[in-house]
């Protein structure tokens, strides 16, 4: 069963979202961050292996979209950009805990344009809220009264990825559908 979005023929639909992926270097950083946030808030930390920043969530689309959609991205041209994770926040509404980036390098708010216009002229829907990168530490978190001061991380980004999110009862399952260099 599938809450919205769009159906195949076969009754199938692949649930999808363009992100940044952190090398193993970046990769273990966030893993201290993430013992942190979960020391800090409890509720489920985000699995090591599946850290990483969500550029576009596209929701659920046919199967039959995957190949336009790897073809257009492919034809992005933007340019790397380095991200400083400046802050950790815990979002009581939803219960995240996350490392927030303050400011948007122009280039990556130039590759989250790119790929608004390329869901568009796939025909999905577009994105209203304005976009806020940070990447979930954990779920279900206990909010305090504060954050921890502010310790920076910063991410060097050279690529950007398509993956297909498989939801399950203990987190979301990951599988990379393509990569792209940035310039
Ligand atoms: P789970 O939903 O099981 O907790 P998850 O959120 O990691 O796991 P998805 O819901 O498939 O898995 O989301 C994939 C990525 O897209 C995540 O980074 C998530 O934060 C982001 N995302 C999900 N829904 C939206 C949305 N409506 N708008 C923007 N980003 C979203
Ligand atoms: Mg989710």
């Amino acid at each position: 069963m599938f809450a919205a979005g769009e159906l195949d023929e076969a009754g199938e639909s692949v649930r999808l979202f363009f992100a940044l992926w952190p090398d193993p270097a970046m990769r273990a950083a966030l893993a201290e961050a993430t013992r942190y946030a979960h020391a800090l808030y409890g509720g489920r930390a985000t699995r090591i292996d599946t850290l990483h920043l969500t550029l576009r969530f596209l929701g659920d689309v046919a199967p039959a979209r995957i190949a336009p959609l790897c073809a257009a991205a492919a034809g992005i041209r933007a340019r790397a950009f380095t991200l400083a994770f400046d802050h950790m926040d815990c979002w009581r509404h939803n219960r995240i805990a996350c490392l927030g980036a303050s400011e948007t390098p122009a280039p990556l708010a130039e590759l989250v344009a790119e790929l608004e216009t390329v869901a568009i002229a796939l025909g999905l829907s577009s994105q209203t809220r304005p976009y806020r990168p940070h990447i979930t530490l954990a779920r279900r978190a206990t909010c305090g009264q504060e954050n921890p001061a502010p310790q920076k991380l910063l991410w060097t980004a050279r690529d950007f990825v398509l993956v297909r999110s498989s939801l399950r009862a203990t987190g979301a399952r990951y599988q990379q559908l393509g990569r792209w260099p940035l310039l």
